[in-house]
């Protein structure tokens, strides 16, 4: 499942994406290329826009009246029924995995070998944490220990409350 998130919705995208789902999001973004962008590419519109869903033939968009970012986000898992993903070890093929996606620009992450994060990371990180991942797109590195512990806690709390 994919989605495209209108330019009201840059928080909720962005824990999508921590949870591992393809969600496309333009700050400034004009409805009819929003509109196209999800049609080409198969995406599901989040919107909190009422008057972008009244556009003819519109089918695939979930519009959401919460503000709360935790809240559209327990919206829209239960909307489509989305299991909570796997842990990021234990991924299968296919399904989203938590922390697999850069939140900044939506890339899938890779491992990279520590050495390569070492110039670009803080010294103590470098030391202590134990596996690295960098986004091929933006460059930015990941390491566990990158999501505010406040974040993962709510993040799981989400999961196990579906
Ligand atoms: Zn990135």
């Amino acid at each position: 499942m994919k989605f495209i998130a209108d330019a009201m919705l840059g928080r909720l995208a962005r824990w999508l994406r921590l949870l591992g789902f393809d969600t496309l999001y333009f700050p400034d973004i004009e409805d009819h290329r929003l509109l196209r962008i999800a049609r080409e590419e198969d995406r599901t519109i989040l919107t909190r826009d009422t008057r972008l869903v009244k556009v003819r033939g519109l089918k695939n968009f979930l519009l959401l009246h919460d503000n709360d970012p935790f809240e559209q986000l327990t919206r829209v898992l239960k909307a489509f029924s989305l299991y909570p993903p796997e842990q990021a070890d234990s991924g299968k093929e296919g399904r989203p995995r938590l922390y697999s996606r850069c939140s900044l620009c939506n890339t899938l992450l890779e491992d990279v070998p520590k050495e390569q994060a070492k110039p670009s990371v803080p010294e103590y990180v470098y030391q202590t944490a134990g596996g690295f991942k960098q986004c091929p797109q933006c460059g930015k590195f990941y390491w566990k220990g990158t999501h505010p512990a406040l974040l993962k806690k709510k993040l799981n709390e989400i999961l196990s409350g579906l």
